[in-house]
């Protein structure tokens, strides 16, 4: 009995000295840990202030920007190959001014889906009497066939679309139309030969497409039109979106002077006056597609994420503002840095996420929810994080840093983005209305001392916008126009206004069909 307590008297005192150890262990443990996370904590916000401080735009850095935005317009307009910006002529000479009227035909043409709509126009009283469209998905297969194929495609479903077209788009007094007009709106690079012309220089946004560069794009569907032996549509404008949005932001305000895309891609038109000598237009001014996706400057604020992202892109070399500031890009470049944090510091804990290891997991749809958290746990970050990169937890400083990691990144675009309307700006002279002694050799141009028909006017220009980024990304519109203010004075920032003109392109190509139109 004695023995046997004795027995358990060690057994205790063992299982004592067994749980104490334990205990031991497991808070020697929790303190490593605690310490591991905390330094790896404190490795991560290090390389967090690394990226803010190489991606910074702080004005000086954004002043050069948009005057070298400038520089590079003067340059493309007057000399082939020797600007980032192409600075291409569009032949659009005449824009809309709202007393255009009848009913026309538009096709967009430029992204995963293609869009086809009618309006019918009613002059300056009736303006937009009605109009309708329908968008159709590209089957993915068709964008690694041939020319013909997808153009076949489109051509069948724009004209089962004009089939359909009812009686109340009928002209009055019962007069059969027997041609349809139609404006094309054709979103990769065009070298134009005519308004309604022009060659394509290359596939872009993920099509493969084996042919048709070199080809004559209004050609190439014109023949697919033709092909299906339907009604007779004719294709009497081909623009791209940027110059569609225009066409449709001047429609409705004649101070729009700059058609702008922040979409998936980004891309800026304008109106110019001071053009040279080969691009010869009857009314001295002519619409100048700029394809700013592919500008650059030594100025720009450039990190390692950008310089992974470019080298492991389909275009290494290329398209350097866009890969910066498009609404396909950002929530890759968030991923790159979170990758990079996971890697070096640990962020997510000592595995990095598979996940996170995937180019383009992560959408900036996503990317501006995170932003956008304002609950005080942040809330949805983790829920993002869970569900785009599979990581079941996360504290609550981790989160913080992703959120700062999506707010640097969106502040860049956005503040890169405002610098190259200034620049534009500025080329076409509107920040020198109030102060002529500033404009330099820039002339002062278009209706300054106009009141428009809006009554606002007083040498207003507007920017007529389009695309996802700027529609839905509330903060980056915020951040935009905070840097436009910055970089101008008072009076010359209140006088620049950017106006979102929501799906411009295509309703601006069926009234740009209608100011070329052959048969009114
Ligand atoms: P596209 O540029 O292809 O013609 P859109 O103008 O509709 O198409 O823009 C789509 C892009 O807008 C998406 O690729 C995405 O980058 C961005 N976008 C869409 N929704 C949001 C959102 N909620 N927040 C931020 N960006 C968004
Ligand atoms: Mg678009």
């Amino acid at each position: 009995m004695a023995d046997n307590k004795a027995w358990i008297n060690a057994l205790t005192a063992g299982t004592a000295v067994v749980a104490v150890a334990t205990v031991v262990c497991v808070w020697q443990r929790m303190q490593g840990s605690t310490q591991t996370t905390r330094t790896t904590r404190h490795q991560a916000l290090g390389l967090l202030h690394e990226f803010q401080h190489a991606a910074a735009t702080p004005l000086y850095v954004l002043r050069q920007i948009s005057e070298h935005m400038a520089v590079e317009m003067r340059a493309g307009l007057m000399t082939e190959g020797k600007s980032s910006l192409l600075m291409l002529p569009t032949f659009v000479e005449n824009l809309p001014d709202g007393n255009e009227t009848g009913l026309f035909y538009a096709l967009d043409l430029g992204g995963t889906n293609f869009r086809v709509l009618r309006c019918l126009l009613g002059g300056r009283e009736g303006r937009v009497l009605k109009q309708e469209y329908e968008e159709v998905p590209i089957p993915k297969i068709l964008m690694f066939g041939t020319s013909e194929e997808l153009f076949d495609f489109i051509a069948k479903k724009l004209v089962d679309f004009v089939n359909r077209e009812g009686d109340e788009y009928k002209p009055r007094g019962g007069r059969q139309q027997t041609v349809r007009e139609l404006g094309l709106t054709f979103s990769f690079p065009v070298k134009q030969t005519s308004v309604r012309s022009g060659v394509l220089i290359q596939w872009s946004k993920g099509f493969l497409v084996a042919d048709g560069v070199g080809a004559d794009v209004v050609a190439l569907l014109q023949r697919a039109i033709n092909r299906q032996h339907g009604p007779k549509i004719e294709v009497v404008v081909l623009v791209n979106d940027t110059v569609g949005t225009l066409a449709g932001g001047r429609y409705w305000n004649e101070d729009a002077m700059v058609g702008m895309i922040l979409g998936t891609g980004t891309n800026a038109c304008y109106v110019e006056r001071d053009l040279p000598a080969h691009a010869n237009s009857s009314t001295g001014e002519m619409v100048i597609n700029m394809e700013w996706a592919g500008f650059w400057s030594s100025h720009l604020p450039r990190t390692y994420a950008d310089e992974q992202l470019d080298s492991e892109s389909v275009n290494p070399g290329q398209a350097g503002f866009e890969k910066m500031i498009g609404g396909m890009y950002l929530g890759e470049i968030v991923r790159r840095v979170l990758f990079k944090m996971a890697g070096e510091a640990a962020l997510f804990g000592d595995e990095i996420p598979h996940k996170l290891k995937e180019p383009f997991v992560l959408m900036t749809s996503e990317m501006s929810k995170m932003h956008a958290d304002e609950s005080s746990d942040l809330r949805v970050v983790g829920t993002i994080l869970r569900d785009v990169f599979g990581i079941q937890k996360t504290e609550l400083p981790t989160r913080r840093i992703v959120h700062d990691v999506c707010d640097t990144v969106t502040l860049r675009s956005a503040r890169l983005a405002a610098a190259g309307i200034v620049g534009i700006f500025k080329k076409i002279g509107g920040d020198s209305w109030d102060s002529p002694h500033l404009s330099g050799t820039s002339k002062a141009v278009h209706h300054h001392s106009r009141v428009t028909s809006t009554g606002v006017g007083a040498g207003k220009t507007m920017v007529a916008m389009d695309g996802g980024l700027f529609e839905h990304y509330i903060q980056y519109r915020i951040y935009m126009q905070a840097a436009v203010s910055e970089l101008l004075s008072e009076a010359a920032a209140s006088r620049l206004v950017i106006q979102l003109a929501k799906d411009g392109s295509g309703i601006g190509a069926s009234i740009l069909a209608a100011c070329h139109s052959k048969y009114r």
